[in-house]
């Protein structure tokens, strides 16, 4: 059996491998560009909201194994959720990844995101984990086209 630690970095790694909704939207509600220099990180997120609900989020772009993983991961805890349960999340991952405390329903509830929690220990890594939700909630907030972590 894989320790827990080595079951998340396989998430990540498959995750990088094979992105899943890696793609183009034809006719988003929504699309804002992330970038994170610090990195290199620099994707679009694409969101289809219908009726309060993400009825489909996908995205496109490029960067390191976190920020292309997390992204991936996103997309598929994301898409069916209604904006606030999709804001709630963003709220529980960000302060998983930022080494707040966090209940374990809190953990539980975020399944697979669990798997950025290591990041927490690597300030650096924290803004590519965290990229494609930023730049999800600015779709979600705002009207700003373009977000940046710096
Ligand atoms: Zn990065």
């Amino acid at each position: 059996m894989p320790s827990v630690r080595e079951l998340y970095q396989e998430i990540i790694l498959d995750h990088n491998r094979s992105p899943r909704n890696f793609r183009r939207m034809e006719n988003p509600t929504r699309s804002v560009e992330g970038f994170n220099p610090l990195c290199g990180d620099h994707y679009t997120i694409y969101l289809r909201i219908d009726g309060g609900c993400i009825a489909d989020v996908s995205f496109e772009g490029a960067g390191c194994a976190i920020s292309k993983a997390s992204a991936s991961v996103m997309s598929t805890v994301v898409k069916g959720r209604t904006v606030t349960e999709a804001e709630d999340m963003f709220e529980k991952f960000h302060r998983l990844v930022t080494g707040k405390p966090t209940s374990g329903a809190d953990v539980e509830a975020l399944g697979k995101l669990a798997a950025f929690a290591g990041v927490s220990e690597f300030p650096a890594r924290v803004k590519c984990a965290s990229l494609a939700w930023h730049t999800m909630h600015a779709a979600l907030s705002s009207d700003a086209a373009s977000v940046s972590t710096e």
